[in-house]
This record gives structure tokens, C-alpha cells and sequence, in this order.
């Protein structure tokens, strides 16, 4: 498996690690777009959202649990961005589902 985030999410290639569970794993973005920039992903390998079914209903709602405990962790009550990049069109560069958690300062909209 040469997935990145695969990769990270057994250690083979180190980061940050902001939460961890069963089915999860959270972790500092190399390049922060935002004083917190998180990303959540899945420990098992899916492509991305196009790529999820009825099978991956409860993990995808737990993934997005994981990042409100983890905002609400970091104080974020003033507000915070979730972003699920998806395919080409949508800014996809690592194919393993992740969600962007983005906070720390007032976030701008629309976006590119
Ligand atoms: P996306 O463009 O939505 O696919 O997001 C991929 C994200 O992964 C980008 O924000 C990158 O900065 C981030 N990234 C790439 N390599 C690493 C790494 N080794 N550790 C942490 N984040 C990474
Ligand atoms: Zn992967």
C-alpha cells in the first residue's frame, strides 16, 4: 500500500497527532492554512467520499463527531471549517478520505 495517510496512520511516516480511536486518526497538516489546520481520516483506506456507500453511513457520521469533540476540545466556540476535498474538481491531492479541520481565525467565503 503507497498510500500517504495509509502510511501515517500506522507510523511508517510520522505526525502530529491531535486524536486517535478504534477508527480513526487525527493529525496536523504539513502545510496550516489556519492557526488549527487538522486532518481526520479514516485507519482504513477508502478513496474518498465518491467513494463511500451505505456500508461507511456510521463511520462517516462518527468522522464528523471526531471533529466537533476535537474543535470543542481546542476551543474552538468561536467557529471552525470542516472540508471534505473530493476528486479533481474539488482539490483532491491525497486519495484517502480525509476532513479538513480549519479554526483559529475568521475564515473566508466563497472559496476558490
Ligand atoms: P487535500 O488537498 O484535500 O487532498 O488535502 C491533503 C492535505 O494533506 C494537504 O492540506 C496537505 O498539506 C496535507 N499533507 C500532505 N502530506 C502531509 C503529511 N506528510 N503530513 C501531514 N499533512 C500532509
Ligand atoms: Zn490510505
Amino acid at each position: 500500500m503507497s498510500c500517504l495517510f495509509c502510511k501515517i496512520v500506522t507510523g511508517e511516516i510520522p505526525s502530529t497527532a491531535a486524536y486517535e480511536d478504534a477508527s480513526s486518526y487525527a493529525f496536523a497538516d504539513i502545510h496550516p492554512q489556519a492557526p488549527v489546520h487538522l486532518l481526520i481520516v479514516p485507519r482504513k483506506h477508502i478513496p474518498s467520499l465518491d467513494a463511500t456507500d451505505e456500508s461507511h453511513r456510521s463511520l462517516l457520521g462518527h468522522l464528523l463527531w471526531v471533529a466537533a469533540q476535537i474543535a470543542r476540545d481546542k476551543g474552538l466556540g468561536k467557529g471552525y471549517r470542516v472540508v471534505v476535498n473530493t476528486g479533481e474538481d474539488g482539490g483532491q491531492t491525497v486519495d484517502h478520505l480525509h476532513l479538513h479541520l480549519l479554526g483559529g481565525r475568521s475564515l473566508t467565503w466563497p472559496p476558490g
